[in-house]
Formats: C-alpha cells, structure tokens, sequence
C-alpha cells in the first residue's frame, strides 16, 4: 500500500484501492508520492475556525488548519446529514447504489484531528461585522476566521411538472437512493442533459436495466468537451450501447397524468414518452449567505489566489467560489482551493494558481479525456492533427497546438496517454514531444 497522485485529477489515493476514487483513471495514470515529511504545525493558537459546508473544499480547508494551527478549534457546519463525502461518486454508481465506503475519511480521522462535524446545521445568516452565524434550528455560531465552503446546487429549468416526484436531480446521497426506488418500479427513464453527468448517469441507469433516452439541446453530445468528429463517434458508441439520443431537443413541458409522469414535450411540439426524468442542465453556485453578507459576489464568490473575499477574515473555496473569473466545478480543484484557503486563513502562505480544465468520462464501457484549449479562442490560429477517427471502432484521437506549443486534446477509446498527456499541456510542451 502506497499514496499515489492521479496524473489526471490530482487527487492522492491509496493505491491498494486501484484506480482513482474520484475521476476512475487506473494506477497507470498515477504517479507514486513521496510521503510528506512530518512537520510541526507552524502554531497552536486558540482560534476559532468555522466552515460553512460540508463537501471536499470544507473538509480539504480543515486538514489545512490543523497542518498550521495545532491548538486552534475547528467545526465544520454541514446541512447534509451525512459525513462529507465523495460526490463524483453519484451519477456512477446509480446501478449498484453508493458503497459503504463513500465517505472521504471515517468518523475517527475527524476525532483523530480534532476536527467537530456538525452534519444538521444548516447556516441561514452570516454576519461578518460581529464574526457570527445562525443556523436553522437558532444555534449561533462565532469565528475568527471562517471558510465559505457552500458548494453549489442543481440548476432546475423552469417548465410545468419539474416538481413532480418522479422528475430528479442529482446531488445529494439521498437522489441516488430516490432514483433507485423510482428505477425498480420500471419504465423508460429520460435524462435532460447530454453533458458528462448526463451521459454519465444515463449510462448508470441502462446498466441498472432501464431503457433511457438522452435529451441534448446541442447538435452533438458533450458540447463542452467534444468537437464535432469527437461527437460524431461518442454518438455512434452510444447507439451501440443501447442509449437513444435526441438531439436539439430543447424540454419545455414534463408532461403528467395525475402525479404520473408520462414524458417530456420538447419546444417543437413533439412528445417523448418516459415515465422518470433525470435533470442533469448545470448547477448554481450556492452564494445567498455571501449576498445577504454584502460579499462581493458576481456569479459565485468573488475570491483572490489567496482565496479571500472581499470581508475580512472570510475567504471561499470550491463550487461557490470564483477565482479570476473561473468557477471551476471540478472535485480536484475544490481540493486544491480548500488547501489554499485553510492554510492562509491559519496564517500560512500559500496561492491557488488555476489549471486548464480535463475532463474525463467512464462510461460505456469506454474511456474519454478532453482537456486543454480546443480550438475556442476567437483570433487565435490552431494546428489541429486528428491522428484517428473510426466510429465503428469508437476511437477518436486530436490534439490541437498553439504557436507549436501542446494546448488541447480529445481521446476518445484508449486513453492510456492521459497521465504524460496531462503533464505535457500543463508544460506546454512541443508538437514533436507529444505525437
Ligand atoms: C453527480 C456528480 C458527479 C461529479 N463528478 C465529477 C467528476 O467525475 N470529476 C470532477 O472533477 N468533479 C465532479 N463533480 C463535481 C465535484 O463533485 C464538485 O466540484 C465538488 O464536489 C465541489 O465540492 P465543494 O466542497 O465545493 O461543494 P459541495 O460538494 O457542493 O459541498 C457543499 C456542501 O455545503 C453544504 N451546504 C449547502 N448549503 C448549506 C448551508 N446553508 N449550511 C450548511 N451546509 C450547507 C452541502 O450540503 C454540501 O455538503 C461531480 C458533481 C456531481 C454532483
């Protein structure tokens, strides 16, 4: 048993696991990590540090905390009920249900840390003049330092029928266990939304044994991270699969009889029967306590690379926060930003610098990475090389450069090259080093 990184998303793991808990990469995209020398926490203060938040950034600011401040208290206040826990988990394990051991650590690391989890504390009302927050059920709590963790939260598209029971999202442990329930009463299940955690949950969903229909608004799958060639060959593995796709089908209406769900009205009037519907069309960063508090806020919180907001001795990390403009949405970075936010806010010194975003889809029995810069800057001239494309044999291989530099690739079918892939755009490296 040895602590490896993932190449791909950054996250350390025990290899003895065998392939990446957070975005599913095997060991040989993991390269072996060097245990940390132990160090003293730099201070033992009797600080007050409050996290508001229970997913991956809160819990990566308070490991944070405690490497800087051995002395000080930290209490995360969690809404969820549950232990924090690995989200990326939900959309791929819909078929067999969230394993026992989903939790990012077990109860007794937390003693171990001394770290409180308050798993029903849902915080309602921040104030950082008097350094306090209130909670739904009237507790108050006082901080010295406080992380704004909140994550982020379903987007759901107004239309008639969104809040019948059989019309879901996908976001907390209990979705997965609901969507479960509805699955095992049978019937075709429509997923809105062709984006990874669409596709991702409507695979899980066919495994599970239901008949799905995929409802992309686009005029290819994946938008975000495929061209058009890339889509063209997802497309195909897909039909393969046993997935029905439709495509520039923009929802309007679920449709019902009763309190049953019956199907989906698109916008051009057509009906497409279903009896479950999956919304998978985006999320919203959860910033209502950051604007109530008169946090400078534009589409999520509004931070610096030292993760600080516009209030003193508030900084925010993860899914609601925004760093110069990027809200990321992405579990490595969550990490990546609680470390920084925790260890400045215990009085250590530390910058969050960004990444070119991957993405990385398991699914159908087939591996696909996009990542980097493909192609979408206006005014910018791409040498693009597309080195395979075979839709009968679901491969798809493109890498675009700029200025003879590495920026951008789609692997769809092996993607055994994405650990040296993801180390040659971060380097920036030369077209003859990469092909
Ligand atoms: C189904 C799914 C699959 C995903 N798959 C991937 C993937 O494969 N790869 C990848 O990189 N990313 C993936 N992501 C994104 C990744 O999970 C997020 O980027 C990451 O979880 C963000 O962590 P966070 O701590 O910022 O926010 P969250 O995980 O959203 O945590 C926020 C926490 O705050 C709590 N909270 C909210 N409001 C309150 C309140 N008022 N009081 C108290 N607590 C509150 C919430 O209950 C939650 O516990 C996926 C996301 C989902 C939903």
């Amino acid at each position: 048993m040895a602590d490896v990184k993932c190449l791909v998303c950054g996250v350390v793991f025990d290899d003895s696991l065998g392939k990446c808990p957070v975005c599913g990469v095997g060991l040989e995209n993991t390269e072996p990590v060097q245990a940390a020398p132990k160090t003293e926490a730099a201070v033992s203060s009797n600080k007050r540090f409050l996290i508001l938040g229970g997913g991956i950034a809160a819990v990566s600011a308070a490991e944070a905390i405690r490497a800087q401040d051995s002395g000080c208290s930290i209490t995360i206040l969690s809404g969820e009920g549950r232990l924090p826990f690995k989200r990326t988990l939900l959309t791929k394990c819909i078929a067999e249900g969230l394993p026992e051991d989903a939790e990012i650590y077990p109860a007794d690391w937390y003693k171990e840390k001394k770290i409180t989890v308050e798993t029903d504390k849902l915080a309602m009302e921040l104030d950082p003049v008097a350094h306090r927050v209130r909670c739904a059920d009237g507790s108050i709590y006082y901080y010295d330092k406080l992380i704004y963790a909140l994550g982020a939260y379903p987007f759901v598209p107004e239309m008639d029928g969104v809040g019948l029971e059989q019309v879901q999202v996908i976001r907390l442990a209990d979705d997965v266990v609901k969507i479960r329930e509805l699955l095992a009463k049978g019937g075709r299940a429509l997923v809105v939304g062709d984006g990874v955690l669409g596709l991702e949950a409507a695979w899980s969903i066919r495994k599970y044994g239901c008949p799905v229909t995929v409802l992309g608004s686009g005029k290819g799958v994946m938008g975000k991270q495929l061209d058009a060639g890339g889509s063209e060959v997802l497309e195909a593995i897909m039909a393969k699969k046993g997935l029905d796709l439709k495509k520039n089908a923009r929802s309007e209406a679920v449709l019902y009889e009763g309190d049953r769900v019956t199907g989906i009205r698109l916008k051009d009037g057509e009906e497409v029967p279903g009896d479950l519907v999956i919304l998978s069309t985006g999320v919203r960063p959860n910033t209502f306590l950051a604007v109530q508090a008169g946090l400078e806020v534009n589409k999520s919180i509004v931070v610096n690379d030292k993760m600080e907001t516009s209030a003193p001795d508030i900084y925010a990390c993860g899914d609601c926060a925004e760093w110069r403009g990027i809200n990321y949405s992405l579990w490595s970075e969550a990490t990546e930003q609680g470390r920084v936010a925790g260890t400045n806010a215990a009085g250590g010194d530390a910058a969050y610098g960004g990444v070119e975003g991957a993405v990385i889809y398991h699914g159908m029995d087939i591996g696909l990475f996009s990542a980097g810069d493909k192609g979408g800057k206006e005014g910018v001239e791409y040498d693009v090389v597309e080195k395979q494309k075979d839709l009968d044999a679901g491969v798809y291989e493109k890498y675009y450069f700029r200025d003879g530099r590495f920026c951008g690739v789609i692997l769809i079918g092996d993607t055994s090259a994405m650990g040296r892939l993801t180390k040659q755009l971060a380097e920036g490296a030369p077209k003859e080093e990469v092909l």
